[in-house]
């Protein structure tokens, strides 16, 4: 059955690795705005200048522009056979725009894999991070400002994805390749 997930969860909790996994597994691509975001900054395109004043912050972008690059990818070839998107939507008016692409491309989403974790692996987590890969939004205030966001306009939207039976919740901690398991199990006994 072709897939068609979002993978949501607080920073830190491995959405990231999850959804390489499940790309590899499934055979569709995994679509990170973070990573799209990053990508248009180091490349200096117009898309990354108007992004780098909200990333830089740990702010969300604006939604004209997040909801664009979206429905863009969406319509890509390789998007055809299903996809996982990784980090959208993040707000009420996101899912909004995204139940109105997926309405328009009669392609409707099969499951939302939400990944919790306690707050203090989620700190360890993101400040090891932060050593490693010295993202620009990796400071103690952009990380902050990022979990205070998710904690209040992203988590309220599971209960979205929960009222329409598409929640799948799945323990962020433990072994990468167990929780990977866990998650492809529980897909697939859908
Ligand atoms: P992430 O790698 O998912 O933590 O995203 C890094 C940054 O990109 C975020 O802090 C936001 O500034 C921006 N971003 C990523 N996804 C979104 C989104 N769905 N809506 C708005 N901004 C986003």
């Amino acid at each position: 059955m072709a897939q068609r997930l979002l993978i949501m969860g607080p920073q830190g909790v491995g959405k990231g690795t999850q959804a390489a996994l499940l790309s590899k597994h499934y055979g569709i691509p995994a679509i990170s705005t973070g990573d799209i975001f990053r990508y248009n900054l180091k490349n200096g395109t117009e898309l990354g200048k108007q992004a780098k004043a909200y990333t830089d912050k740990g702010e969300l972008v604006p939604d004209e522009l997040t909801n664009k690059i979206v429905k863009d990818r969406l319509g890509m070839d390789d998007a055809a056979q299903g996809w996982i998107l990784d980090g959208y939507p993040r707000s009420a008016s996101q899912v909004e725009a995204l139940d109105k692409m997926l309405k328009e491309l009669d392609t409707p989403l099969t499951a939302v894999v939400a990944l919790d974790a306690d707050h203090d692996v989620l700190m360890q987590r993101i400040a090891k991070r932060a050593k490693e890969e010295g993202r620009a939004d990796d400071t103690p205030e952009a990380i902050a400002k990022r979990l205070d966001i998710y904690a209040k306009e992203t988590a309220p939207l599971l209960d979205i994805y929960k009222s329409r039976g598409l929640l799948v919740a799945v323990d962020g901690q433990g072994e990468v390749d167990q929780i990977c398991k866990e998650i492809i199990t529980k897909l697939d006994e859908r």
